[in-house]
């Protein structure tokens, strides 16, 4: 149980803040994990500590959880505490919350800590996103995590639940919460989960909707629809977003959804998400040399279907940049998953440290490409390319350039 304020708490928050001062002064990255892990060390009820009676919003799921707690953030008002540099387990939101002392708090979570993080808070509202495969090495953990969320939300009985509708992984980890807002959003990816997480038979899907033969479908009580137009809760609202694709309007609307659970006023919300043109580096148009490039992360075959749909369709060049380090998962055969189909018609300039891969890959979805293996041969675009990286190379790419 949260004790308040002790004096071993004192002390180690003072830690977190004197061990991320000496990080950040001796160019030790951003110091936000070194000095929460100090702290969690010093304090390990640190983090519940620092959330207690704070009003906290948790938002986990594969893909768009930086986007949408930005957009809670921003939807939100005021100061808000929140971790948006990314480091989402334990050590970052000890340093985020450490950080802030806002009453209103929002947390990205990763997927594998929610139940432990959810513990520690006592967060009343948790927004769930969407569940796939992140790195091919991480493939068996999906189900695992979706079974560990199920467990999670069916004791979680005071907790307002926001979930994708249209996800069958989120669905089944969410169905056996007390009070879920089911948000019906675009999810084009649902390629884990074809198969029925209660049942294991084939899951049929329509444009609008998906079951199984055992009874286990998407849910009919929806709370938030977004087709032609955003309704959350029964509220018509004008989302015209600067950030781009169909993958942001759903992650606005689960935002949104979330900010009318906890009594925000939903018209100023949206115009203050509406008005978001960049978040953490991503989307902002960025110069390099001669060249100026849109910076877009995609770390995984859902997130790089999800950005890919965001391309025009107009024969601009297009450049990716792939590694296979530590943070991005050793073996990049994933982009055999990524539908590089949609590229034809472009012509794609190949980086990274496995830009021969990725050129593999594209000979075999029949698009043009150029492997990039000397930096001045570049032709200039007029207009801003669309830069799609993965984590390690995006980390690079940000570094590399500077905002325009
Ligand atoms: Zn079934």
């Amino acid at each position: 149980m949260p004790s308040g304020s002790s004096f071993r708490d004192d002390i180690a928050r003072r830690a977190v803040v004197t061990v991320n001062f000496l990080s950040r002064l001796t160019s030790r990255g951003g110091g936000t994990v070194v000095g929460g892990r100090v702290g969690l060390a010093l304090a390990p009820e640190l983090l519940a500590d620092l959330a207690h009676r704070r009003d906290v919003i948790l938002v986990s799921g594969t893909n768009g959880k930086t986007t949408t707690s930005a957009m809670i953030a921003a939807g939100w008002g005021g100061a808000v505490a929140t971790n948006d540099t990314g480091s989402n387990m334990p050590a970052g939101l000890v340093a985020a919350l450490v950080a802030s002392k806002s009453h209103s708090a929002v947390l990205e979570v990763d997927e594998s800590w929610l139940p432990d993080v959810t513990q520690a808070t006592g967060a009343r509202t948790i927004t769930l996103l969407n569940l796939s495969r992140d790195q091919l090495d991480r493939a068996n953990e999906v189900r695992r995590i979706a079974d560990r969320w199920r467990a999670l939300l069916a004791n979680a009985r005071e907790s307002q639940v926001i979930a994708n509708a249209n996800d069958p992984l989120v669905v089944y980890a969410a169905e056996l919460a007390t009070s879920v807002a089911w948000c019906d959003v675009p999810t084009p990816w649902t390629t884990d989960a074809v198969s029925c997480p209660h049942c294991t038979q084939p899951l049929h899907f329509t444009e609008s909707s998906w079951w199984c033969d055992c009874g286990f479908a998407k849910p009919n009580n929806i709370a938030t629809t977004l087709r032609d137009n955003l309704v959350v809760r029964g509220t018509p609202l004008a989302l015209d977003l600067k950030l781009p694709g169909a993958f942001n309007q759903a992650n606005a609307a689960m935002a949104l959804t979330a900010l009318s659970l906890v009594g925000v006023d939903l018209a100023l919300a949206v115009a203050r998400v509406n008005a978001l043109t960049s978040v953490a580096g991503r989307y902002s148009v960025r110069r390099w040399r001669s060249h100026r490039f849109r910076l877009l992360l995609a770390k995984n075959p859902a997130g790089f279907a999800a950005m890919l749909l965001t391309l025009e369709r107009d024969g601009s060049n297009v450049w990716v940049a792939i590694n296979a380090r530590v943070a991005d998962g050793h073996d990049p055969s994933w982009l055999y998953d990524v539908p590089f189909e949609l590229l034809r018609g472009h012509r794609v300039f190949c980086f990274g440290d496995r830009r021969l891969d990725l050129a593999t890959r594209l000979e075999y979805a029949n698009v043009d490409y150029v492997v990039v293996n000397d930096d001045s041969s570049i032709p200039v675009s007029a207009v801003p390319v669309a830069l799609l990286a993965n984590y390690t190379a995006f980390q690079e790419w940000r570094t590399r350039s500077r905002a325009c």
